[in-house]
């Protein structure tokens, strides 16, 4: 038995044999971006494949950026996303009293100290450090006497909570993705864990809810690195033992920036105004620094759950990429089965207002266009441009009316023709019309272009839109004339204008 003669294994880390419990942690001061997103997708991932806890907490100490409806966004996004919570969410401004509790603890054990530095001491200090050439570190003054305290006090400084980081020393992340990252404590500062009104500041709020919430696995981004070996101190302070940590890498636009709205949509609620789907926008959040391997890019919910491996993540910076996201989501409309598609094309206009002050009819008529526009888009948000017209009297977009006048001549012979045909039709079908204008084109000798464009324009006034029969089908023979006959009315004036 080949177990029986290796040397037993040290247990030293007991996050490793617990449950997995994880957690997203956003600040509820504005709408979920890009970033948020995938750290709550990856989050979300690493709880199901294990089987473990996915909770939500919701930081809203900064009482003056968070706001109720931001809350709700949140929520709303990730629950768009399908991504659901076991526990929470945990309001971070509800459990003030359990922070003041800890902030006590760390006083009894003499792990903070009353610092009375005023903001331009502290500036005076830092100054002090870089001209001697070091990092530029707050370090309170310990060795005030009772009388200097008593002055303060007369003044009415009241002094903020530092964490006396022990010096010298280091602390050690052993990052899930980043492998070791050592701090030395020489660079960190004594940095505040209360102000001076009492309340508790971000590190010593995240490390306290952590700690208490039995987080096994904090997966956050990497902008975060330097705030860990401060948590991981509180939490050592305060009697526990830190989760593990994996930072996961910055996302950049397709320029190597960081992410910002010039780079398009960087909100998901952006992306879901556009009219991307849930199932690509997880896919693309996924690929920003995960993969399976070089070629797969679409995944279902269940495969990701099956696959996802936090540990397989990159820590090069990630490129988000709208062009890639537009594909993988014109790939995913075009797989969907015709009567999915309607519905989530119905939905997401009647979502977006679409049919506000339109005909009661409308929401039907979206129906029957769907199947005319499922392969045509890469979004949803494509639909009025190619169906809009629809939806409106003709009004001949001037593009589309100089596509016209390029050669007024052959634009009116070639419309006359199609309205010659198609009027007289038994049946109004997309075969029997497409089966007539077939014909007419050959007749009159020209290329396909030449003929169909002109009858796109005539209908619809535009030169991109939903196909050429079906549109017509879907209009009807007698708007289809009426169309037809308003367009050669506008040529012809404008032939007789001319001569
Ligand atoms: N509230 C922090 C943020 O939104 C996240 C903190 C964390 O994950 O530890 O950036």
């Amino acid at each position: 038995m080949a177990a029986a003669i290796l040397p037993p294994v040290p247990d030293t880390d007991t996050a490793h044999d617990r449950p997995l419990r994880v957690r997203f942690a956003p600040s509820p001061t504005g709408s979920l971006h890009v970033g948020g997103a995938r750290t709550a997708l990856f989050n979300w991932l690493a709880a199901r494949h294990a089987g473990g806890t996915f909770i939500l907490r919701l930081e809203d100490t900064d009482r003056e950026r968070s706001t109720p409806e931001s809350e709700a966004e949140i929520l709303r996004v990730l629950q768009w996303m399908g991504l659901d919570w076991d526990e929470g969410p945990y309001r971070q401004s509800e459990r003030d009293g359990i922070y003041r509790e800890c902030i006590e603890k760390l006083k009894a054990a003499g792990a903070v100290y009353a610092a009375w530095e005023t903001p331009e001491e502290l500036d005076a200090m830092r100054a002090e450090a870089r001209a001697n050439k070091q990092a530029p570190v707050v370090r309170g003054r310990r060795d005030h006497s009772p009388e200097e305290i008593a002055a303060f006090e007369a003044e009415g400084r009241t002094p903020v909570w530092r964490f006396a980081v022990p010096l010298p020393g280091e602390t050690v992340i052993d990052d899930v993705i980043r492998g070791t990252v050592t701090f030395d404590h020489a660079q960190i500062e004594d940095f505040v864990v209360a102000r001076s009104d009492g309340s508790p500041t971000y590190n010593l709020a995240a490390a306290v809810d952590d700690m208490l919430m039995d987080i096994t696995e904090v997966i956050r981004g990497e902008d975060h690195l330097s705030n860990t070996p401060k948590q991981m101190l509180v939490i050592r302070a305060l009697g526990g033992e830190p989760p593990r940590y994996a930072h996961v890498p910055l996302i950049l636009g397709t320029d190597r920036k960081r992410l910002s709205k010039r780079h398009g949509a960087a909100s998901v609620e952006e992306l879901e105004a556009d009219g991307f789907l849930p199932q690509p926008v997880r896919n693309a959040l996924v690929l920003l620094g995960w993969a399976y391997d070089d070629k797969t890019t679409t995944f279902t919910m269940g495969e990701l759950i099956e696959k996802f491996d936090v540990s397989r993540v990159s820590k090069s910076p990630a490129v988000f990429d709208m062009k890639k996201l537009e594909v993988m989501s014109g790939r995913y409309l075009r797989s969907m089965d015709e009567a999915e598609f309607a519905d989530a094309l119905v939905a997401w206009l009647a979502d977006t207002g679409y049919f506000d002050g339109k005909a009661a009819d409308a929401p039907d008529l979206a129906r029957r266009t769907a199947p005319l526009v499922q392969r045509k888009m890469s979004r949803l948000g494509e639909y009025d441009r190619l169906a809009g017209w629809l939806y409106r009297p003709l009004d001949i977009e001037p593009e589309a009316l100089a596509v016209l006048e390029e050669d007024v001549k052959t634009s009116i012979q070639c419309i006359g023709g199609g309205l010659g045909r198609i009027e007289v039709l038994e049946e109004f079908t997309v075969d029997a019309i497409k089966d007539a204008l077939s014909d007419q084109l050959h007749i009159q000798g020209v290329t396909a272009r030449t003929f169909l464009e002109p009858q796109r324009i005539a209908v619809t006034g535009q030169t991109v839109s939903t196909g050429i029969y079906e549109s017509l089908a879907l209009l009807g023979r007698d708007e289809s004339v009426a169309r037809y006959r308003a367009t050669l009315g506008r040529l012809a004036e404008q032939w007789t204008g001319g001569e």
